[in-house]
Formats: structure tokens, C-alpha cells, sequence
């Protein structure tokens, strides 16, 4: 008896969710959109309780996909080309091509041993948000060679 009305609610559910879908995908939409710092929230704590399987599941899922990887790398280093005006601070060539990230001031090499390419990639996204990206631009190859020249150039006369 219990087993039989069970199987109707469940089929009396199915029916109903697929007669509403829109409705009800709808209903979700606005409620994931009012509810997104909560569901952020919970989602976060359940990937810090399987911490380790996500992150392993997460490798591997890259190692199989790496053209994803590079599809998502290529999309954040356009954006963070955009953030930073999209051409040579120099010569103003618009190339993306050639375009490169610089540290005005120095710090670009020890960065880069430091961190990975997508960490500066969100880190510069991050200060362009807060309008604070003054100390990164954009050079083209060249304009980028001739300035890591000059620098090589000024420490190795500091140095004779
Ligand atoms: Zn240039």
C-alpha cells in the first residue's frame, strides 16, 4: 500500500516537473540569483569538507581536457589585456598578439618564478576591479625587449 502510493507521488512529480519545467527552471533562476552569496557559501564548505577529492578530481579532469585549460587561459589573458587598455603603452599597437603584461617598476621575473600565469592573470583582474592595476601595462615584443635590455644594460654598468 505505502510502496503504491509512493510510486504515484513520484509519478504524479515527474508529470508535474515536466509540464512546468520553464516554470519551475525559472523559479530556480530567481532563486539562485537572490540566494547567490548563501548557495556560495554552502557550495564553498562542501568543497573545503572533500577538500583533497575535489583537488584530485580536479587534476585529473585537467590532464584529460587540457585544450579547456588553454581555451580558459587564452579567455583571461584577453581580459586582463582589455582591463589594461588593450595596446602598447609605447607605441599604442592594439595587437593581442604581441601584446605582453609589464611591471612598470621591476618584479616581473620574480612573479612570474612565483606564482603561476593564471595567479597574475586573476591577481591584475582583480586590482583592475579595484582600480588599483597602476602598477602593471601593456608593451608590445618589442618596446617589452628594448626596456628588459636597458634594464640588463643599467646593472651590468652598476656593476663595472
Ligand atoms: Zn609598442
Amino acid at each position: 500500500m505505502i510502496e503504491s502510493k509512493r510510486a504515484y507521488f513520484q509519478k504524479y512529480n515527474e508529470e508535474y516537473r515536466e509540464k512546468n519545467r520553464e516554470k519551475l527552471n525559472l523559479h530556480n533562476k530567481i532563486y539562485r540569483e537572490q540566494n547567490k552569496e548563501i548557495l556560495r557559501k554552502k557550495a564553498h564548505e562542501r568543497y573545503l569538507k572533500k577538500r583533497e577529492y575535489y583537488r584530485q578530481k580536479g587534476k585529473e579532469w585537467r590532464a584529460k581536457n587540457p585544450h579547456y585549460q588553454q581555451k580558459f587561459a587564452r579567455k583571461t589573458r584577453l581580459k586582463v589585456l582589455e582591463c589594461l587598455g588593450g595596446k602598447c603603452a609605447l607605441c599604442g599597437i592594439p595587437d593581442n598578439r604581441i601584446l605582453q603584461i609589464d611591471h612598470i617598476n621591476g618584479g616581473g621575473t620574480k612573479e612570474r618564478n612565483q606564482l603561476s600565469t593564471m595567479t597574475v592573470y586573476r591577481k591584475i583582474l582583480k586590482l583592475c576591479q579595484e582600480e588599483r592595476s597602476e602598477n602593471y601595462q601593456l608593451l608590445c615584443a618589442n618596446r617589452h625587449l628594448i626596456k628588459e635590455a636597458a634594464r640588463l644594460g643599467e646593472r651590468r654598468n652598476d656593476a663595472s
